[in-house]
């Protein structure tokens, strides 16, 4: 597995230099950037990481809990440690930037895949979007892991079974009825009665009803 990951990010390299500074290169098709990561990422807020830069990085294929939901300290202070230990690089799917320009990527510390380590502690939901397939099969499976062993978030939270709920597969998110993502949805959903085959199928729970 690692060495099909590395064949796919090409190139790419990871050099600690002096106090913690670590210079990655990120190769996305044939463009390469570089940036200063390491000791340099700084955590913003629940879901994002800062480069120096300025550039915003959230994590493909996932969500990570938010403030008010299970975990979310745990998931953060996990998360600040692999990274400001580790240093890190980025891989790209085919949506490497969100509608706001924020970059969404598959984040490795030391050859690992963070993204696949906080579904595996279940410090995070599964959310594949249309553009986050790559990795669609690992990250359920980590995801399984978790919610089986009931690591982190799945230590408390059970599938409700008291629907109606509303499944967005495009945007891998379930929702109440009545939310308004659902009123403004540009696509159809699939009604379902119970969460769990949605969380089967890689979709988390939307930030704003709170299903
Ligand atoms: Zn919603």
């Amino acid at each position: 597995m690692t060495g099909m990951r590395w064949g796919i990010i090409g190139g790419a390299v990871t050099v600690a230099i002096g106090a913690g500074i670590v210079f990655g290169v990120i190769q996305s098709g044939s463009k390469v950037e570089r940036f200063h990561v390491g000791g340099e990422v700084r955590r913003l807020s629940g879901d994002h990481l800062k480069l120096k830069d300025g550039r915003i990085v959230e994590f493909a294929g996932l969500r990570l809990p938010y403030d008010d939901e299970p975990n979310s300290a745990e998931s953060r202070e996990t998360l600040t440690k692999w990274v400001a230990e580790e240093g890190v690089r980025l891989l790209f799917d085919d949506e490497k930037e969100d509608d706001k320009g924020r970059l969404q990527a598959y984040v490795y510390a030391n050859d690992t895949s963070i993204n696949e380590r906080l579904l595996r502690e279940g410090l995070a939901f599964a959310k594949l979007r249309r553009g986050h397939q790559k990795f669609r099969q690992e990250f359920l499976i980590a995801q399984n892991e978790a919610r089986r062993e009931r690591r982190g978030i799945w230590q408390t939270l059970e599938p409700a079974t008291d629907g109606p709920f509303m499944l967005d597969e495009v945007g891998a998110s379930f929702h109440r009825p009545d939310c308004v993502k659902v009123r403004d949805a540009q696509t159809a959903m699939i009604e379902i009665k119970g969460t769990s085959a949605a969380f089967d199928s890689g979709c988390a729970p939307c930030g704003k009803c709170r299903p």
